[in-house]
């Protein structure tokens, strides 16, 4: 059976912007048909590095917010804390990051709340008798929450290929002790004829784990390593790279687990905006060329097939010749990709793991019938 995704296009005019087609669009998409009366909604979504221009303005979580408000329900916005260095790896600074990018009270209409408390401490086991995770420990907040709404940023993403619906709702919902569980299986390795010894990668990784030989070239301790991915997306000379194996596939999986955790017994809906699609994850301090022009928004009760929908919308779309598929890897890759552009950006990665193993255990199904709103 297939699962019905919502699309609209970024076209607009005087009567229709992009606000009110957004509302327009999770309205058809059947929002409305939640009960929120009084319900806590956890509303998943992604603040932005500092540094970082591509991600999601607070407009959109604002005019959800609206919408669950009118509905009855008691929405917050919320993410967890991450693993690596940076501006959002305990709740204080995060929280200053998210007012930073705009996500204040006044813009959002409701609080910002880090899922998973100061230090990324506070979580509860969620049983999801997952292959590889069979207790997913999901951020506090999002764990006691009654209703489950995701925002997400369709991007490129540095381990998982790309980042969307599963990504947000699984890796974001992570504590940090869950986030190490998803990563641990996935440590990248450091290809080092390609190493310019810049550094970059060493001053990066939270965990000290990359040391230098004598010849002056990056080396990871994977005793120390925690697979975070922060090397690989801070190296610029493709010399800290993602391991090739199976080990990025049960990423993916994990990250499907956990995001079956999160909406386990909940009613649950996804938003999806495929705009300024960057390379990489809107974790990093930057955000380079994107890859495609901007598309539209999705949405469905089916997180899976969102994902599968915003992908093929994603690769039916000609790549920007400004961004880095052609001006850094198009040319001097030998890409079997057959326009899958996260294979291009990404070629190490595989993001269809994630989403077959979201149909096989439940989550949602690959197969779906896309809906165009105007
Ligand atoms: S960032 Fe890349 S090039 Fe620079 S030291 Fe690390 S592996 Fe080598
Ligand atoms: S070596 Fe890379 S993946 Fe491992 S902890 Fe350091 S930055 Fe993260």
């Amino acid at each position: 059976m297939k699962s019905k995704v919502y699309f609209t296009s970024f076209r607009t005019n005087p009567e229709l912007n992009q606000i009110q087609k957004l509302e327009k669009l999770v309205k058809a998409a059947g929002i409305e048909t939640i009960d929120f009366k009084d319900k806590f909604t956890a509303i998943k979504m992604h603040c932005g590095e500092p540094g970082n221009m591509a991600y999601l303005r607070p407009n959109y979580s604002a005019t959800i917010v609206k919408i669950i408000k009118e509905l009855g329900g008691k929405p917050f916005l919320t993410d967890s804390n991450t693993l690596y260095t940076g501006k959002r790896n305990n709740a204080i600074e995060h929280m200053d990051s998210a007012m930073g990018n705009g996500y204040s009270p006044l813009s959002i209409g409701t609080q910002f709340i880090v899922a998973d408390g100061l230090k990324g401490l506070d979580y509860i086991e969620i049983p999801v008798d997952g292959q590889y995770c069979p207790a997913p420990k999901i951020g506090s907040a999002i764990a006691e929450a009654d209703a489950i709404v995701s925002i997400s940023h369709v991007k490129g993403h540095e381990m998982s290929g790309f980042g969307g619906a599963l990504k947000n709702l699984g890796m974001g919902s992570g504590s940090v002790a869950g986030k190490k569980e998803m990563h641990c299986s996935s440590k990248p390795y450091i290809n080092q004829d390609n190493c310019r010894s810049c550094g970059m990668c060493a001053k990066n990784c939270s965990q000290h784990a990359i040391i230098f030989t004598p010849g002056h070239k990056a080396f990871i301790n994977k005793e120390i390593c925690i697979g975070c991915g922060q090397c690989v997306a801070t190296c610029q000379f493709e010399a800290a790279v993602a391991d090739r194996d199976e080990q990025l596939n049960i990423l993916n999986c994990k990250i499907a687990e956990y995001a079956k955790a999160v909406v386990k017994d909940k009613p649950n809906f996804h938003i999806a905006i495929i705009m300024d699609v960057s390379p990489e994850c809107d974790c990093w301090c930057y955000n380079d060329v994107p890859v495609i022009p901007n598309i539209g928004m999705a949405a469905s009760f089916d997180p899976v097939a969102l994902d599968c929908a915003c992908c093929d919308l994603v690769n039916n779309t000609p790549i920007l010749t400004n961004s880095n598929t052609v001006t850094d890897r198009y040319v001097k890759e030998t890409c079997v990709c057959d326009k899958d552009h996260w294979k291009l950006i990404h070629p190490d990665t595989n993001w269809q793991a994630g989403v077959e193993h979201g149909e096989k255990i439940g989550l949602g199904t690959r197969e779906y019938e896309l809906i165009t709103i105007e």
